[in-house]
């Protein structure tokens, strides 16, 4: 038999990773992480596992503008300069991300508007 008290939904060891704009620690599922290759190059890294250098970023367009507009991202990675080339593919790849949504109501299931009735209160 399996029976047994539920884990709780919440586990309480959640790795984090500090992104490196804004400086809030986030689970580490929520973070991007940008790896520095050999040649001086940076790439998204969405497995978390190349070897090298790594920054993390936020899923949030704002944090990937400041980290590549500020040079954050370039001191991080203990880089002289960003190459346009990756520069550009970084901006392409914010660009890409989902629009930012609150923490508050990011665990929660999406529900389409519509659906249901909503009580006029006013
Ligand atoms: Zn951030």
């Amino acid at each position: 038999m399996t029976r047994g008290p539920r884990p709780a939904g919440r586990p309480r060891h959640v790795p984090q990773r500090t992104c490196v704009a804004c400086r809030l620690g986030k689970p580490k599922r929520e973070m991007v992480r940008l790896v520095r290759l050999a040649e001086g190059n940076v790439a998204v890294d969405p497995t978390g596992k190349k070897s090298g250098r790594g920054a993390y970023l936020c899923s949030d367009p704002a944090c990937w503008q400041a980290g590549l507009k500020r040079g954050v991202l370039v001191r991080a990675l203990k880089l002289d300069h960003l190459v346009a080339a990756d520069a550009a593919a970084l901006e392409a790849y914010s660009r890409a991300l989902p629009a930012p949504v609150s923490p508050s109501i990011s665990h929660l299931p999406i529900t389409l508007a519509g659906t249901e009735p909503a009580p006029a209160s006013d």
